[in-house]
């Protein structure tokens, strides 16, 4: 069953986009909720349960886990009173059209999709700087081709639903943040969303 949260924003963006950064400063401005799947399912492998298991064997293949156990493990999250009561903001879900569709069961409405764009090269000049084990030059390529394959096809599917932003991601952390935050409130006036209205309630 689909439930009304009061906000529900997708941010999309490629591996090393900043998207991770930005979208925690944006939960923060918006007193939304950040729902990270890549968190979550980083803590179900951490669990030795069988899914768990599962999780950890398709993470570290650097493949996507199913849509099925995906979507499961994501309205259990979206169901919980935080996500109720203050609305959400989806960092790394929905990672395919699959998804996509389903998710529109999970909530009645997504009220804006932001695309924050950093072209490959870019990106990988980034990851590259991490440093980190997982992130060589091969394993990067197959990562970013994943998500050309699997998750650009998601901007077409949203832009016919005429919801989505896309954010230049190129420039200091604040100046892109600050492109963030208007492309949200742009979003929020648009779909009438009385966040602010809606924290002040709670304040006071
Ligand atoms: P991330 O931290 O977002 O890069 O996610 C790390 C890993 O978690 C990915 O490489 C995938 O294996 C898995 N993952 C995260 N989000 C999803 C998703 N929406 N669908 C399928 N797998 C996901």
């Amino acid at each position: 069953m689909s439930s009304q949260i009061p906000a529900c924003l997708v941010v999309l963006g490629r591996q090393g986009s900043g998207k991770g950064t930005q979208s925690l400063l944006l939960c923060e401005k918006f007193g939304l909720v950040h729902v990270s799947t890549g968190d979550l399912l980083r803590e179900a492998a951490e669990s030795n349960s069988p899914l768990g298991l599962r999780v950890k064997l398709v993470m570290d293949s650097g493949e996507l886990v199913s849509d099925d156990t995906m979507c499961e493990i994501l309205a259990e999250r979206v169901a919980q009173a935080d996500v109720q009561t203050r609305g959400v903001l989806l960092d790394g879900f929905p990672r395919t059209v699959v998804q996509a569709e389903r998710l529109a069961d999970i909530v009645e409405q997504v009220h804006g999709v932001i695309n924050l764009d950093v072209p490959i090269a870019e990106v990988t000049k980034r990851m590259l700087l991490r440093n980190r084990a997982d992130d060589t030059e091969e394993s990067i390529a197959r990562r970013l081709a994943l998500y050309e394959e699997q998750t650009e096809p998601l901007l077409s599917w949203y832009e016919d639903a005429s919801i989505v932003k896309t954010v230049d991601g190129l420039g200091s952390e604040d100046e892109v943040f600050k492109r963030l935050a208007t492309a949200v409130e742009e979003i929020f006036d648009a779909s009438q969303v009385s966040l602010r209205v809606l924290l002040k309630q709670e304040k006071s």
